[in-house]
């Protein structure tokens, strides 16, 4: 794009959009043909023009008209919008539709579609994001996505990852999470404006691959950006498919092409050349330690979303049988992988007894047999006492298999009563097994859930009547989620007010990401003018 074609798409937004005369000819039978029967979804695609700029006069053009460009169909055929969105599982990962064969390709391209991206309005912006959530929102395709989750990466349930997709595209916050501040006085108006940093590199975990991608591209985009996606290897099917999604739907809005990429083999090799590109203003890795301590050493801008160890409390003055209930619905939600879930119980000596019958009872399948403890911790715990990786995300009755324990279909937990040392307790493990520890009193568990958190400042639950003690347990863990009575999933907003995120940001401090942890504070200030006060 030239300096003068980048002018000339200034003054054309600033002046309120008229099409150049060169296009009108073109306006005219688009609108034409959009009042034809049996043309809408996929109506009309601008003429492929010489001069650069052309392309986002298009794109405003089609937005401003609400026109429909669509990129599956050139030769017209297509009739039904739909049909515009259906990718076959063996053409998810060709190459197209933002999915590139080197990143450097893919950083190029999303850095030409940011540029364009700056000359789109907001209610572009906002069109461009209400067409993601309606991309996901479609039954046929969560179930799709949800399933695909399962297959590739061979993690978690179907149902509960349907819950996650459509959280994810129903309540994360666009363009209205951008606010301005202003200050006036006797020399003029300031604004403070959230703006895009450019090309974010967001990098994507196994646990919640389409989830995150969903999420972040809204808010990344709801800020202005564009962004080079850097899934995790193990869903990259499933990842590839969400991001062709996404630039099918933005192409058949008129966005400009590319603002949501990816490479067609992610890898760590991939993900640190992205990394390394100059042209990638942002990071944003939501993941374990490993890749957040990357990004962070990386010396650009860089959101870090880790690794979470939730304990859940439950004092002597809880509603013990609700308590279970939430314990066992946060803890078995798909098969324990959000970094949110509870993964650790921590029981007054009172109730413990009175909540392990409630959590029998609301299928937790209690483990006391040393012998059998001992082969669930030889079949999930690596030799430095991790996670076996091909036991995350596994359900209960698939674990318990494993070591010989025939469980009831319904089973949905395993509970075991350790020490608070055990690794069960202290390793974030993945998998619907509840270490249950023991204590004299509820200061204790309080203490005990700030040690077993590690620092993370990611989640923690509590389940009290005692304003005092769930207040003091609030101030000391120092959690980004802090849910009282409920299942931690609330945290995320399943059944719990408030916005949804899937980057949580306990160590670098943003918490619940939104579009506005994408964007930097500018100021404009117009000298001794337009006060009037
Ligand atoms: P992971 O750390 O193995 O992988 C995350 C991403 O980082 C993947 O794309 C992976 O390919 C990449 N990656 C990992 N190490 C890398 C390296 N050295 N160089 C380059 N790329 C690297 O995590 P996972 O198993 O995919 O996800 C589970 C972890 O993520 C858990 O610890 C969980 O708590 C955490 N998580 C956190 C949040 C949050 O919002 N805080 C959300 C989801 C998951």
């Amino acid at each position: 794009m030239k300096d003068s074609d980048i002018e000339d798409a200034v003054a054309r937004v600033l002046s309120g959009y008229t099409a150049p005369k060169s296009l009108e000819a073109t306006v005219a039978k688009a609108l034409t043909d959009l009042a034809k029967p049996g043309t809408q979804g996929c109506v009309w695609e601008a003429p492929k023009p010489a001069d650069p700029i052309d392309d986002i006069i298009g794109g405003i053009l089609t937005r401003e008209l609400g026109e429909k460009n669509c990129s599956c169909c050139k030769a017209g055929s297509c009739t039904a919008p739909a049909n515009c969105l259906s990718i076959p599982d063996d053409q998810a990962e060709t190459l197209g539709d933002g999915i590139f064969a080197t990143m450097d390709a893919a950083v190029e391209a999303a850095a030409e579609a940011q540029r364009q991206y700056l000359f789109c309005s907001m209610s572009a912006r906002k069109r461009f994001i209400d067409g993601i959530r309606e991309v996901f929102l479609n039954p046929a395709l969560l179930e799709r996505i949800s399933r695909l989750a399962v297959e590739q990466t061979g993690m978690g349930n179907v149902a509960h990852k349907i819950i996650k997709n459509r959280l994810a595209a129903e309540k994360t916050p666009g363009i209205e999470d951008l606010t301005t501040e202003a200050q006036s006085g006797d020399d003029g108006l300031t604004l403070v404006e959230l703006s895009a940093y450019g090309v974010i590199g967001a990098i994507t975990p196994t646990t919640n691959p389409t989830e995150t991608i969903i999420c972040n591209a809204i808010g990344m985009l709801a800020a202005g950006n564009a962004v080079v996606f850097s899934p995790h290897p193990r869903a990259r099917g499933v990842s590839l498919l969400a991001i062709k999604l996404i630039n099918r739907k933005l192409a058949a809005l008129g966005a400009p092409a590319n603002l949501v990429v990816t490479v067609q083999a992610p890898s760590i090799e991939n993900t640190n050349a992205m990394m390394a590109h100059p042209k990638v203003r942002m990071l944003v890795a939501t993941g374990g330690p490993a890749i957040v301590k990357t990004v962070l050493s990386s010396g650009k801008k860089a959101i870090g979303a880790g690794a979470g160890n939730p304990p859940v409390v439950v004092d002597e003055t809880a509603d013990i049988p609700k308590a279970a209930l939430d314990i066992v619905n946060g803890c078995s939600f798909d098969n324990n992988m959000p970094c949110v879930a509870e993964k650790e119980l921590i029981a007054v000596a009172e109730i413990a007894d009175f909540l392990t019958a409630e959590l029998v009872r609301n299928g937790a399948h209690r483990l006391t047999d040393p012998a059998q403890i001992a082969a669930l911790e030889k079949l999930v715990l690596t030799e430095k006492g991790g996670p076996q990786t091909g036991c995350v995300g596994k359900s209960a009755v698939w674990l318990l298999d494993k070591i010989g324990v025939k469980a009831a279909p319904e089973t949905r937990i395993i509970l075991i009563e350790t020490g608070k040392d055990h690794p069960f307790v202290v390793e974030e493990l993945m998998m619907p097994i509840l270490p249950l520890v023991r204590v004299a009193c509820v200061d204790e568990a309080i203490d005990l859930a700030v040690v077993l958190e590690h620092g993370n400042r990611h989640t923690a639950i509590m389940h009290s009547t005692n304003v005092r003690k769930l207040t003091k347990m609030a101030k000391l863990i120092q959690t980004t989620i802090f849910v009282k009575n409920g299942p931690s999933y609330a945290g995320l907003g399943v059944g719990g007010e408030g916005y949804a995120t899937f980057t949580i940001a306990g160590p670098t401090g943003e918490g619940l990401t939104s579009a506005r942890s994408f964007a930097r504070r500018r100021k404009c200030v117009m000298v001794e003018a337009l006060n009037v006060r």
